[in-house]
């Protein structure tokens, strides 16, 4: 089957029976759902984009037909510049707001089923499962959510979950169909959205029934997606420029007894592999390359943003706004130089991938977690009050639109025009919205400090410690 259309994605969707659950009711019409429709059509514009530009698509192995890009295993790194110019394109249609678009986990599967040979010859592994499942997905273009961490109940290095029944998901039995599992999961952002679910330990786990890897389909007997509470206030565009279309949910996964089927346990039961695979497979440097990718989208749509707030209310002259621009745009030159570096310097790994350097994008993912927040507050800053008066598109086509237009208007843009600028910012920086988008960048990929510390730890510092040595000497 060539890369889907957004038709597919969503019929596809329709037809799964998804136990998806928002402000206390079940889903029946999850794609018609004001909670979910606008993401759902934004996905399906995303899936149309593989059609329209040659480079979103390569030649299946298989099939011969056109696929998606973000399944493609790089070897050169011609590849891997493809793949950044797929991500980039993707993120260009949200602004970088979509953190799941269906690169993310078609990325990362491309990563764990690359790096199969870890699981060859070990306990209770399946490499072949794996390999299977990522050609299967590739093939028919399938979306993904998944959950990697256990629910927040106790965070200290000291807990033992004691409970009766089951708080974080474990196996509670194998039958001749499959491994079952009861608790549940952490977050998965567009959890019920998706064709599946992929579900992995998180490390330091030292109970084998914690010890997994597998993924299901997302309407699976027992598999319960609870949505938290909706960002979108309205279907208007004007009002709400971007939750209206990218507000992609976070959900909390309930496994009742589900039973995974035995072709699709990647492993179980063995706590050394669930404690290594994630860090010795190919997972975090293309992880983070498609991370980045997106991250310089969203800059560049911020500093966009900025300066049109800049131009709008004619500030240019002050120094300090002029610093601040500055600084947005050092974040940006940042990012795209840290990607590049890490491009340039990729090289062929264990896996016959070419697996970009990982340093610079370590450092790239350790900076963005505390200059997003930065981003947004410059957001702030420079459109200060403007960024409340932000009447809505029924008041300019009420009566009092002769008001708004003379007393909203700015320097460059008639108060319509403002208002709508004005409106974006809000939501990118102020709304449910777009505070989630600070929070999703701070976290999304694990705690920012350990982040910080395994770049630390990773870090080839012996030449700099040779250096000093050979300059005491
Ligand atoms: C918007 C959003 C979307 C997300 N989407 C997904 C998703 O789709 N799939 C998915 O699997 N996950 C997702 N996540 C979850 C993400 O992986 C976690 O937020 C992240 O791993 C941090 O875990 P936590 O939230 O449980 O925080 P915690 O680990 O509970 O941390 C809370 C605080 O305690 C500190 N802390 C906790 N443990 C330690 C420790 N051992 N050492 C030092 N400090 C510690 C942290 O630094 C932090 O300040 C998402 C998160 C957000 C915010």
């Amino acid at each position: 089957m060539p890369a889907i259309t957004g038709n597919v994605y969503t019929h596809r969707l329709q037809n799964l029976k998804i136990e998806l659950w928002h402000n206390g009711q079940r889903i029946d019409d999850i794609i018609n759902h004001s909670a979910f429709k606008g993401v759902i059509k934004s996905q399906a514009a995303l899936y149309d984009l593989q059609h329209k530009k040659d480079f979103m698509t390569y030649r299946s192995p298989v099939t011969g037909h056109p696929i998606g890009v973000s399944y493609l295993q790089p070897v050169t790194k011609e590849d891997l510049i493809q793949r950044r110019k797929m991500v980039q394109e993707w993120a260009k249609l949200s602004g970088g707001m979509l953190g799941r678009s269906p690169d993310y986990m078609n990325t990362i599967l491309m990563t764990f089923a690359s790096s199969a040979k870890l699981l060859s010859g070990k306990e209770n592994c399946f490499p072949q499962h794996l390999i299977d499942f990522y050609e299967k997905a590739r093939e028919k273009d399938l979306s993904f959510t998944h959950t990697f961490i256990n629910p927040q109940v106790n965070r200290s290095a000291l807990y033992f979950e004691d409970s009766k029944e089951p708080i974080a998901a474990k196996i509670v039995n194998e039958t001749k169909e499959g491994i079952v599992i009861k608790g549940a999961r952490l977050l998965a952002t567009q959890g019920g959205l998706t064709d599946e679910i992929i579900v992995f330990s998180p490390g330091g786990i030292t109970d084998k029934a914690y010890a997994f890897a597998f993924a299901i389909p997302s309407d699976t007997k027992g598999l319960k997606f609870i949505s938290r509470d909706s960002f979108v206030d309205g279907e208007s565009a004007y009002d709400y420029p971007l939750s209206s279309r990218f507000e992609e949910s976070d959900s909390l996964v309930v496994f009742d007894d589900v039973v995974v089927p035995w072709d699709r346990v990647f492993f179980y039961h063995n706590t050394e592999i669930s404690n290594t695979f994630k860090n010795d497979s190919a997972f975090l440097p293309f992880t983070l390359h498609q991370i980045v990718s997106r991250q310089i989208i969203k800059t560049d749509f911020l500093i966009g943003l900025a300066e049109s707030i800049v131009d709008a209310i004619n500030i240019q002259e002050y120094p300090h706004v002029q610093e601040m621009m500055a600084e947005m745009i050092t974040v940006l030159e940042t990012m795209e130089a840290l990607i590049i570096k890490a491009e340039v310097n990729a090289e062929t790994d264990e896996f016959a991938l070419m697996r970009p350097e990982l340093a610079p994008l370590q450092v790239a993912t350790a900076l963005y977690p505390k200059v997003c927040a930065r981003l947004s507050e410059i957001i702030q800053l420079l459109g200060s009050s403007g960024l409340v008066s932000i009447p809505t598109e029924a008041d300019f086509e009420s009566e009092i639109k002769t008001d708004l237009d003379q007393y909203l208007q700015s320097a460059t843009l008639n108060a319509k025009d403002r208002v709508q600028l004005f409106r974006l910012a809000w939501d990118a920086t102020m709304s449910a919205f777009g505070s989630r988008q600070t929070q999703y960048e701070r976290f999304f990929l694990g705690n920012p400090n350990h982040l910080a510390r395994e770049l630390y730890k990773n870090y080839d510092i012996k030449k700099q410690t040779d250096y000093v040595k050979r300059f005491l000497g």
